[in-house]
């Protein structure tokens, strides 16, 4: 069987992440693999972890690693027939990157790439605070909480650009343009 497509869809809040995953989920069947998604569905359903994350959350700060690693692992186990996954906001950490490695290369189907949308900060700051207007989504509303998570996001989550090139998976894709304009270059590179 050939290998799957297993994409890590990489970039700062707002870049446009949520987005694109849409559509390449659909043109290459892909299992959408979203933490935030995933995070949020646990708050809506007022569960212990849910709970946990939801302050956490609120300030624009990280969830704990062992929290969000759990939940990749059981969406992984419970997905084993896919053609792969588009991972959206995971991962965040080394460690986490770390733990994804160890999940997936026994199966012998390893992240082929890591897409990296880059979009200068004061779009993410304008395009999260529009979203807020209309998402409903708490930590989009308070501009210094989205500058807290674009600061967790270049302090812990950005070094992971380092940990893919130097696997030889790393692609920089411009962020900026229209949706479908952005959706051509990360097909391109696909
Ligand atoms: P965005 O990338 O636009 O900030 P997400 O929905 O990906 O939105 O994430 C929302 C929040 O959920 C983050 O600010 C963080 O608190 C938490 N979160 C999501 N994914 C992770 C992760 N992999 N590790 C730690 N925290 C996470």
């Amino acid at each position: 069987m050939s290998q799957k497509l297993n994409i890590v869809l990489f970039g700062p809040p707002g870049a446009g992440k949520g987005t694109q995953s849409t559509f390449l989920i659909g043109r290459y069947g892909l299992v959408h693999l979203s933490t935030g998604d995933l995070l949020r569905a646990e708050i809506n359903a007022e569960t212990e972890l849910g709970l946990r994350a939801q302050g956490i959350m609120s300030r624009g700060e990280l969830v704990s690693d062992d929290i969000v690693i759990g939940m990749i692992r059981n969406k992984i186990d419970a997905n084993g027939d896919t053609k792969g996954f588009i991972f959206d906001g995971f991962p965040r950490t080394k460690a986490q990157a770390e733990a994804l490695d160890a999940l997936l290369n026994p199966s012998g189907n390893p992240i082929t790439m890591m897409l990296a949308l880059e979009v200068p900060e004061e779009e993410l700051v304008k395009r999260l605070l529009g979203r807020g207007a209309t998402s409903g989504r708490a930590d989009d509303k308070d501009e210094s909480v989205i500058r807290t998570r674009i600061r967790e996001y270049e302090q812990k989550t950005a070094p992971l650009k380092d940990y893919y090139s130097a696997q030889k998976k790393f692609k920089g894709i411009d962020g900026m343009g229209s949706v479908e304009e952005i959706t051509d270059r990360l097909v391109a590179a696909i």
